[in-house]
């Protein structure tokens, strides 16, 4: 006999360390079931059930008996079974992979109701209201979700009977209402799909489990884990869960309830409850919940009880938790925990306080921030000295400043994107259809619900600025516009500052200043507690990286700006930077030069513009190593366009012969396919004069910092070289100069000269390169480039987003390091490189040194030092402590 594999776990067998397979709600309720936290009882079918179905088109075998069987102990345990006719248990079945997706797949609750046990129910309970309403809810979300019944068509026949009753909200709806209301439902599912709304209770538990699978795949779903980088293979796991109601009047409720504040991270119990509600109603915001504190005045056990709990569960698992609960006539159920989403501020502030409460180490609070959460923390906020009077108040639910037009819908917040426009996506409530524009769009701004709301988590989630419940806002989505209570009208296209720090809404664009943040980064004093937080963090990542952060800094301010934010050197000065403004005729004059004499005038007129440039980066820098690449991009991108120059000679009366001779280099310079042309080291090669003129300008500025009594360290980088015979010739010319000038100046220079891996071949021969060099830095924006076979600017511009879209990459390999190609030709390098040349320095000045995903595998390839813009350099330099930490035991999935 074959036993099959085990896709059905009772809460009671689970534990949190099998979120993989029981999803991270599933792990959660088995949990506290083990901690013996009140939890109705109920079972979890795995997300390798879901797999094999989504595989198949068919649950595994063994699924239907295991799940069987676990609903026979639920029944037992609960003394009733699954819509029996008397007093039938009901069962909620919600979806639960293993890292959290909130409202991105279906739940079905109140399975088991039909038109039998629903007057059980109504008998049982003493409430036929509520009985009614309850079975036209399943009937709803079962006819939605399973059978495929429009959504709408259920909202309008809800409001037809509101209208007729002359109620405002759904609670005013009696009974009898609610009978006929249901019987429509009914008829619309017959309609609608050709078939009755199933009454076999345990045909409505088979199809629901079945929807939840298949929710996996929903549109909205797929979007979802696209942008969070969820992969597509985990499949959900399905929690079916003994039904309790919040509902059953003035002593049951709802509510959401955290340890800490998740939007600022401030201590203390915080959270929403709605009185005489079911779960789903504190998450859409259909009813404005009251604060937690609230409940202590309602029931004071049950808050007390909660906060126990609260306290077990963040002692427990150490972090900032969430719970859903539901009080059930007097009686308190949870019904799910999790580590809860924060905000990056609350992320910061929650870890540093658990440190120095004890609770964690160091190294877990640098494990539970990360570098994308700083940065979003070093965006500019708004003025507020500027006066200006908000729109309207609302809750902050996601802080950060954000700018951009009123948009209405999310269709147009996606279509106004595409075109290049910033939006505000205003909506009275957002539901998981409104998922594509909360991504397109700057900032969500709602006029109901509160920090637990649709909008509010899933804006936090995505680092997304948000204000939601805007008091005394009147959004009218089909006019496209709202009013504010004190009578403004605002339009779509109008453009709105919303502060989601504050939680307000401002007409027009504020201006913008820096961010606490920022401004403590560079001074290194803290004003807050925010501020003492991240600097004690990164205080700590410094301490344990191995990574050197440098910079890629082309000016002295620059350089100023990055020592200030803790940069430790310049990776990559890119000396053509140097080139462009009022020196271009410069450059030209170099280029139109037809014999040595005047080339050699022309870069001579170069020279001590760039030693000054050199000087200025070195002090800037002193006492901290400069790695000067030479010119590196082809010449003909300092002539002028084509174009330009072509109408410009046609248009002249007296055509200028400057302009007949810039056409003429321009076209003689013309390449199909600039980036693998005459540029790098292949300039050094055959454009006499220019890398002296470099190497000169260079000495010539270490020595005069030498004599100004600075400590200047440059490095000379020679870029684009394939083959060690380019490295060697380049290298002798430098070393040619750096003797002429130090014999020149009496001053003994001793400037190590490397070369940039940005070519396959490099990577490949890097043993043999490092014969002549005397340390590598991998360019990876030409090393992806070039190992792809693709210019990024015309790739980003027109197939990238498709191949997004289609998963070819789950990210673009510009952004993040493409490890299996791109990162095994560094690793490569790096190997052959320090085998030929023991203790070779080794770094990366591409776009990848400042990608904290990226920097994470640098750390493990042994580089050196990483090296990216100023701005990007505390996350850098957070990422680099937090790859070198040892895996913590009970990493938690936050995200
Ligand atoms: C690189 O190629 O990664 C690099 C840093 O050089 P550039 O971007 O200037 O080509
Ligand atoms: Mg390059």
């Amino acid at each position: 006999m074959t036993t099959s594999a085990q896709y059905v776990y009772t809460f009671a067998e689970g534990s949190r360390d099998m979120a993989a397979l029981l999803g991270g709600k599933g792990a959660g309720l088995a949990e506290m079931t083990r901690l013996g936290l009140p939890v109705p009882p109920g079972f979890t079918i795995t997300a390798d059930a879901c797999r094999v179905y989504l595989a198949t088109g068919q649950e595994p075998s063994g699924m239907g008996l295991q799940a069987a069987h676990a609903l026979a102990e639920l029944e037992t345990a609960m003394g009733r079974s699954l819509g029996g006719p008397d007093d039938p248990l009901l069962v909620s079945v919600r979806s639960g992979a293993r890292f959290s997706m909130p409202g991105m797949m279906e739940t079905i609750l109140d399975v088991g109701l039909n038109d039998r046990s629903v007057t059980g129910l109504a008998k049982v309970s003493g409430d036929e209201r509520f009985a009614w309403d309850s079975y036209r809810r399943l009937v709803q979300m079962f006819g939605h979700t399973v059978m495929g019944v429009d959504g709408e068509l259920f909202d309008r026949a809800l409001a037809d009977h509101k209208a007729r009753r002359g109620a405002s909200g759904d609670h005013e709806l009696d009974a009898g209402e609610l009978i006929l209301l249901t019987d429509e439902y009914k008829d619309l599912v017959r309609a609608q799909t050709g078939e009755d709304f199933p009454q076999d209770p345990e045909e409505q538990l088979a199809r629901a489990v079945r929807a939840v699978f298949d929710s996996w795949n929903a549109e909205r779903a797929r979007i979802y884990r696209r942008r969070e980088h969820i992969p597509e293979d985990l499949g959900t796991a399905v929690n079916i869960q003994a039904m309790v109601f919040g509902n059953l009047g003035h002593d049951s409720g709802t509510g959401v309830a955290f340890t800490r504040d998740p939007a600022t991270g401030e201590r203390g119990v915080y959270g929403d409850y709605l009185p005489d509600a079911q779960g789903e109603d504190v998450v859409a915001g259909v009813r404005d919940a009251l604060p937690l504190t609230e409940l202590k005045r309602i029931d004071r056990g049950v808050y007390a009880e909660l906060g126990d709990h609260l306290r077990t569960l963040e002692g427990h698992y150490r972090d900032l938790c969430d719970v859903e609960f539901t009080v059930e006539r007097g009686k308190l159920w949870i019904l799910q925990t999790r580590v809860g989403k924060r905000t990056a501020e609350a992320a910061f502030r929650i870890a540093h306080d658990l440190c120095r409460e004890n609770v964690i180490t160091a190294d877990d609070a640098l494990h539970r921030v990360d570098g994308t959460a700083l940065t979003r923390l070093m965006f500019p906020r708004f003025d507020t000295g500027s006066g200006d009077r908000p729109l309207a108040h609302g809750v902050p639910a996601s802080p950060g400043a954000a700018v951009g037009v009123a948009v209405f819908d999310s269709a147009e917040a996606v279509r106004r994107a595409a075109a290049g426009d910033r939006t505000v996506l205003v909506r009275r409530e957002t539901t998981a259809d409104d998922l594509p524009g909360m991504i397109a769009a700057q900032a969500v701004l709602t006029s109901r619900g509160g920090k637990t709301s649709h909008a509010a988590v899933v804006a936090r989630g995505m680092g997304k600025v948000c204000v939601c419940g805007a008091e005394g806002l009147i959004v009218d989505t089909e006019a496209r516009l709202f009013t504010t209570s004190s009578g403004v009208t605002v339009r779509e296209g109008d453009t709105l500052s919303v502060d989601g720090t504050a939680g307000t809404v401002h007409r027009g664009a504020l201006p913008l200043t820096a961010s606490d943040v920022g401004r403590t980064l560079q001074t290194g004093t803290a004003t807050d507690a925010l501020t003492g937080a991240v600097l004690a963090t990164l205080a700590h990542a410094d301490e344990v990286r191995r990574l050197q952060v440098r910079a890629n800094a082309d000016t002295p301010e620059d350089a100023t700006r990055a020592r200030a934010l803790g940069a430790q050197g310049i990776g990559l000065v890119r000396t053509e930077h140097m080139f462009l403004g009022e020196r271009r005729p410069l450059i030209e004059a170099m280029i139109l030069a037809d014999d040595d004499t005047a080339r050699d005038s022309a870069l001579a007129a170069l020279l001590p513009l760039q030693r000054a440039d050199f000087t200025g980066i070195l002090a800037a820098m002193d006492g901290l190593p400069v790695t000067v690449r030479l010119i590196d991009p082809p010449l003909h991108e300092f002539l002028p366009d084509h174009v330009d120059l072509a109408v410009r000679l046609a248009r002249a009366a007296h055509p200028d012969p400057r302009d007949r001779a810039l056409l003429d280099a321009v076209e003689r310079m013309h390449e199909q396919n600039p980036m693998l042309g005459l540029r790098g080291v292949r300039l050094a090669l055959t454009v006499p004069g220019l890398t002296a003129m470099q190497v000169r300008a260079i000495a010539e500025a270490v020595v005069s910092r030498l004599r100004d009594g600075g400590q200047p360290y440059a490095e000379i980088m020679i870029p684009l070289v394939g083959t060690v015979e380019e490295l060697r010739l380049a290298r002798a010319e430098t070393e040619r100069v750096l003797s002429e000038v130090s014999a020149e100046t009496g001053t003994p220079l001793s400037c190590p000269i490397g070369t940039m891996i940005e070519l396959p071949r490099a990577a490949l021969t890097a043993g043999r390169i490092a014969e002549a060099a005397d340390f590598f830095s991998f360019g990876t924006n030409d090393l992806t480039q070039t190992t792809w076979g693709l210019s990024r600017d015309d790739a980003e511009a027109s197939f990238f987003p498709r191949y997004l879209e289609r998963g070819v990459f789950p990210v673009s390999p510009f952004e993040t390091i493409d490890r299996d190609g791109v990162g095994r030709l560094v690793e490569l390098a790096v190997a052959e490189g320090r085998a030929a040349r023991p203790g070779l320095e080794t770094g990366i000045c591409g776009e990848h040194g400042g990608d904290p995903d990226s920097i994470h595998f640098f750390h493990r390839a042994g580089l050196d030092y990483v090296s990216c813009s100023p701005f990007r350099i505390p996350a850098a330099r957070l990422e680099a402590g937090r790859a070198a930490l040892p895996e913590p035991a009970d990493a938690s999935e936050t995200r």
